[in-house]
């Protein structure tokens, strides 16, 4: 970063603080991860300068002959990835993709079937204060008190109750697969479209460990920063033709899927696409399409798999009692914390990980009674069940004794190590 230490000594500073916080913690959020140098070298290119509201071969602006190729090869690399018929890779994040997705297929007032956020669900599945709760009617649906997990049949009543006309799947704090064709089938029930929306477990789901929307849903949408690991961002997939969707809803007037997720991003809410980003996301999408990418996957499950087990046989309650993906939430109701307070007690020792409700939470959701912890992060430094195992003692030891400084000092010492062993951009 030669001109920027130059001309802005204060944003180096503070950049070089935050590769060293990375460097030396362990990032246990679920939704983080660390890209790789290529592609943080093509979100800082020229790509940043141009814009081309439009598409390939359709824009607004002159020349675009170079961004044409770019989002082209982008587009193409997600459908062959995913084996889907159209990408959209233009959405700014993970709720403009949603969003787009509602303007597409709904009016406003319609009515939306989302998990609900207390239990898991995003704030764009129909939260009340989110875009999706005002504009449309949203109901929720959750998981079970007695198993914490989805029960399909209770999905299934609540949309037959209310009927609504589109279906939202997928979560951001859920431990356990998802029954996409569970989802189907109720959505076909009740004459609802499907929505997929696997931000969370999209790298999982290119590894084989998670089942793939694609055959189930009409649409698919996907961050790609968190275990797909590129750059923050988004994508929306249509999996089938038009055809298919004709007959499903009888539409008098066939409905193109794809021609109405590209015209709800723009015109209907986006300008001029981030192109940086979209070459950032093509970059990803080529190290997800590497065999090396599918043993990151297995790594992910595996590691996680290995931290449940560690944090149950030292005592700690996790919700659903484990994991099938790369997140496990912590029920902190036998120990003596809130989840705010254990989110501040790991940060000091270099713990990251984030406060969540658990299902049916006593508390309020800003010092809720759990912590979330994922796997992506550390796996992707190159972390295995050894060393989560130690991660897991290491956690439950400070949670079980907060007030101990030698607990303090020892998780220090164990964090120093662990990071040095697994060392995170060397090249740097
Ligand atoms: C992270 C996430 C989003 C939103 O992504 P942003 O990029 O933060 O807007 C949407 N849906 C799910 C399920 C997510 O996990």
């Amino acid at each position: 970063m030669q001109q920027l230490t130059i001309q802005d000594p204060d944003i180096t500073k503070l950049i070089g603080a935050e590769l060293n916080r990375q460097r030396q913690g362990l990032e246990m959020i679920p939704s983080e991860n660390f890209t790789s140098l290529a592609v943080m070298e093509a979100l800082g290119s020229v790509l940043t300068n141009k814009y081309s509201e439009g598409y390939p071969g359709k824009r607004y602006y002159g020349g675009n002959e170079f961004i044409d190729q770019i989002e082209e090869l982008c587009r193409t690399r997600a459908k062959k990835l995913f084996g889907v018929e159209h990408a959209n890779v233009q959405p700014y994040s993970g709720s403009p993709a949603n969003q787009a997705v509602y303007f597409a297929l709904l009016e406003p007032g319609d009515m939306v079937l989302g998990m609900a956020l207390a239990q898991g669900g995003h704030l764009t599945h129909g939260y009340k204060l989110n875009f999706s709760g005002r504009f449309y009617r949203s109901v929720s649906y959750g998981v079970e008190k007695e198993n914490e997990r989805l029960d399909y049949d209770v999905v299934r009543e609540i949309a037959k109750k209310e009927k609504p006309k589109l279906i939202v799947c997928g979560a951001t704090a859920y431990p356990r697969v998802i029954d996409f064709a569970a989802f189907r089938s109720i959505a076909d029930e009740v004459g609802a479209y499907l929505l997929a929306d696997i931000s969370h477990i999209t790298g999982l789901v290119l590894s084989g460990d998670h089942q793939s929307p694609v055959p189930y849903a009409d649409i698919v949408t996907t961050t790609t920063h968190k275990t797909l690991r590129g750059p923050r961002g988004a994508m929306i997939l249509v999996p089938h033709s038009a055809d298919r969707l004709h007959d499903r809803y009888h539409q008098s007037t066939k409905r193109d899927l794809a021609g109405l997720v590209d015209a709800a991003i723009i015109p209907g809410l986006q300008g001029g696409p981030h192109n940086h980003q979209t070459a950032a996301i093509g970059v990803s999408l080529k190290e997800a399409a590497e065999p090396s990418f599918a043993d990151y996957g297995h790594q992910i499950v595996k590691n996680a798999k290995a931290l449940a087990e560690s944090l149950t046989e030292a005592g700690l309650t996790l919700v659903t009692g484990g994991t099938d993906n790369h997140l496990l939430l912590v029920n902190l109701g036998n120990t003596k914390l809130s989840g705010k307070v254990a989110e501040t007690l790991l940060d000091e020792v270099g713990i990251t990980v984030n406060k969540n409700m658990i299902p049916f939470d006593p508390r309020k959701p800003m010092d809720p009674s759990g912590i979330r912890l994922g796997t992506p992060a550390l796996t992707t430094r190159g972390f295995t069940e050894d060393d989560m195992r130690i991660v897991g003692k290491t956690i439950a030891a400070m949670l079980q004794c907060p007030d101990d400084e030698s607990v303090k000092a020892e998780a220090r010492k164990t964090i120093r190590s662990l990071t040095e062993a697994h060392p995170l951009y060397p090249e740097l």
